[in-house]
């Protein structure tokens, strides 16, 4: 099986721009014609010569509480699917939401690898924020990172490759 990463999270988190950045390593540009999808978007990527493809599971347009439960399972069996690891993207700005909760329930009972990744932890105190979400009772350590700034990613990128 093919090494295959996908970005799951509610509305806003970061996950296309932790998208953006973990193609961007990877120095290569997203194909345009093939690929993607209304709701999904693939891209590849590289880390230490392991290479591997990137599921940016957003596009949806939350209507109503039951439009949003649709677009948890949707986005949660895509990423169990067709994934060997899930990057499961929080927002320490705003802080744990009853949406990321949803979100980690469905993950819990999947059979794949979760890493949390805390996002907007911009600066140290933002980064301390990135403990609450241990609340999520998930597996694994949680990587604080800035997806707009490229901080922490690095680290994240080297635990995400062990799963291949
Ligand atoms: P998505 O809906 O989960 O795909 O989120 P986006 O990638 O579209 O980002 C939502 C908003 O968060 C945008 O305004 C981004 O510029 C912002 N954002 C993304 N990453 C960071 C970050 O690391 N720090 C901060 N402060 N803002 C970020
Ligand atoms: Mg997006």
């Amino acid at each position: 099986m093919s090494n295959i990463v996908a970005i799951v999270g509610r509305p806003n988190v970061g996950k296309s721009t932790l998208f953006n950045r973990l193609i961007e390593q990877r120095k290569s540009i997203m194909d345009n014609q093939s690929g993607v999808t209304r709701d999904r978007v693939y891209g590849q990527a590289e880390w230490i010569g392991k290479f591997f493809t990137v599921i940016d599971t957003g596009g949806y347009v939350v209507g109503s509480e039951d439009v949003f439960e649709g677009a948890i399972r949707e986005q949660v069996e895509i990423a169990i699917e067709e994934s060997s690891v899930v990057l499961f993207v929080v927002d320490c700005i705003t802080g744990l939401t009853d949406l990321d909760k949803d979100f980690a329930n469905v993950l819990r009972r999947g059979s794949k690898p979760v890493i949390i990744v805390a996002n907007k932890a911009d600066n140290i105190e933002k980064e301390y924020m990135a403990s609450e979400f241990y609340q999520l009772g998930l597996e694994g350590d949680i990587f604080p990172i800035s997806a707009q700034s490229g901080s922490g990613s690095g680290d994240l990128l080297d635990e995400v490759v062990k799963h291949f």
